[in-house]
């Protein structure tokens, strides 16, 4: 329950700010990371007050901005799923089953009296004083100021900007007489119809639409720079198809599944450190078959990073390959010379006709949800601080993020990250503490920093862009982050909360 109790009191500015209330534990955002830590809390703390405040105007988070034909899971649902609620559906879900699923759980634990939309957090102030976070909100519909007070800010924010996507500026785009779309804001009413389409991009979101698409359009080109790897399951594993026909309850089928896809994550990740190149032409060699005769594999598919290094795009049934196959898509790859006015001029000279082009060129990352942080007035500077374990920051009291797996499901770690902050907060109240900030001991202050995200070990282009703005990792742990998850399911379980690197007061 929140304890909301408007009163209007005067702005440090001119206009009024209305006071929303004082809540135990504020989570911002409701995608899978806040609807996974809303219930977790609920279940361990039924008597603290929480809200949880999304910009957004309905929940889903990436699969409410995310619209566009096709969008799906990269993931199994097992996994994506939660620890707690099985998932009933085919291992690959369209973005439309998984705003379902997440509506059920909403559903179920009653969340819905506690999520604020058209919320923007903008900033979040903390007192030591007072012990408590000051968060000042915009609405997105009235343009009203806010304020609610926290004593505990868990910022489920996902890692990028959901209103303003990646789109590189080409030579010649203003001559172009099409239109151009970003998957990001896909408009409702696009008709595709006899349009000649070209998709910018090799990731999963071009995987994911161009399939989609290419039925109902003239044709579809997709316009690489370089190859991403792709790996084509079915979209239905095996196993759940006789789990279910033996009409187990659906918790063993999911657990059962997880289990399954879990494991065989972990070997997909190891091989990929210990055996790179044979994972390499293992996942070249599972297309081959799938292409259309005399495709010409080595020009168009070898990526020039190892695989892993960036996410392995699925490709459900080999859904794509399928439309290479019947000729309703091709690939390019090469690079953009200009737009002209009916397509876009490659720069071996060949010019590739488009009506339509969407630029599939992903995100601009955002640091905790872009909210300016002070800690008793000292503003704070993110590419100063270091990460505790992927979920808390030094000097930063009282706050924890969730920040899911980039080669497995997210949603893996908000239930781990979630049974941290579980045992965290049980831990405070039996010390009696109020207060608890990740601190640098002596023996820490000359470790060396690292990037965010090592380039050495995952590299795709909204990390690389954006390790500047990052706050940084460590060389020890706690100080860690991006381990994978079969260190982190043994190592978030067990890890010591009094080993001097939180301090209580
Ligand atoms: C198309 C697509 C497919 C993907 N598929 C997979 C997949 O198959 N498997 C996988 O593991 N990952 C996948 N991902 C990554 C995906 O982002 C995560 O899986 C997951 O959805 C992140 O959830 P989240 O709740 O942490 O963040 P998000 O989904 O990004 O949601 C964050 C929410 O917080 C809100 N918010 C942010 N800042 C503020 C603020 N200042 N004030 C108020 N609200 C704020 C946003 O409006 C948003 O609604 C995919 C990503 C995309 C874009």
């Amino acid at each position: 329950m929140t304890t909301i109790a408007p009163t209007t009191v005067p702005a440090q500015g001119a206009e009024e700010i209305q006071d929303a209330g004082h809540v135990d534990v504020l989570i911002v955002g409701a995608g899978v990371s806040g609807i996974g830590a809303a219930h977790h809390l609920r279940d361990q703390f039924p008597d603290r007050t929480f809200v949880i405040l999304d910009a957004q105007d309905n929940r889903g988070g990436t699969w409410w901005t995310h619209r566009y034909p096709g969008v799906r899971s990269d993931s199994d649902l097992f996994t994506y799923g939660y620890r707690f609620k099985p998932w009933r559906g085919p291992s690959i879900a369209a973005g439309e089953e998984i705003l379902a699923y997440l509506d059920e759980v909403i559903d179920e634990d009653d969340l819905d009296q506690y999520i604020r939309y058209r919320h923007r957090v903008t900033a979040a102030s903390w007192s030591t004083e007072d012990r408590r976070w000051t968060v000042e909100v915009t609405r997105g519909d009235t343009g009203q100021q806010l304020r609610f007070t926290a004593g505990f800010l868990w910022m489920c924010q996902g890692y990028y900007n959901h209103t303003k996507p990646y789109r590189p500026r080409w030579d010649g785009m203003d001559r172009f007489q099409g239109v151009v779309v970003h998957p990001q804001r896909w408009p409702e009413d696009l008709d595709l119809a006899g349009k000649r389409v070209v998709v910018i991009g090799s990731g999963a979101t071009a995987a994911t639409l161009i399939p989609a698409i290419a039925g109902k359009a003239d044709h579809v080109t997709m316009l690489q720079r370089s190859p991403s790897y792709y790996f084509a399951p079915p979209t239905t594993h095996e196993l759940a198809v006789t789990l279910r026909a033996l009409d187990i309850p659906e918790e063993w089928t999911h657990e059962i599944l997880r289990r399954q896809y879990i494991s065989q994550y972990h070997w997909l990740a190891r091989t990929s450190l210990e055996a790179p190149d044979e994972l390499h032409t293992f996942l070249i060699e599972s297309m081959r078959p799938l292409l259309p005769e005399g495709f010409d594999v080595d020009k168009h598919f070898p990526p020039r990073y190892r695989p892993w290094q960036q996410r392995i795009a699925i490709v459900p049934d080999g859904d794509l390959f399928a439309v290479l196959r019947e000729g309703k898509a091709s690939i390019v790859t090469d690079t953009i010379e200009t737009f002209t006015e009916h397509g876009i001029k490659d720069s071996s000279g060949e010019e590739i006709p488009a009506d339509i082009v969407v630029t599939a060129t992903g995100f601009n990352l955002s640091v905790l949800g872009d909210v300016a942080f002070t800690v008793d007035g000292e503003p704070v500077d993110f590419t100063e601080r270091v990460t505790w374990r992927g979920i808390m920051i030094n000097g930063l009291p009282n706050m924890a993020y969730v920040f899911g797996y980039f080669r497995h499901s997210w949603t893996l770690r908000v239930d781990l990250v979630s049974d941290l902050m579980g045992r965290l907060l049980a831990h405070m109240q039996d010390k009696g503490a109020t207060m608890v900030v990740p601190t640098l001991r002596p023996q820490d202050t000359d470790m060396q920093l690292r990037p965010w995200s090592d380039p050495e070990n995952f590299n795709p282009g909204y990390v690389t862009r954006s390790q500047d703005i990052l706050f940084k990792q460590g060389d020890r742990e706690p100080w860690t982050h991006m381990l994978e998850h079969e260190q982190e399911l043994e190592i978030l379980p067990e890890a010591d909360l009094d080993d001097g690197t939180l301090v209580y007061r």
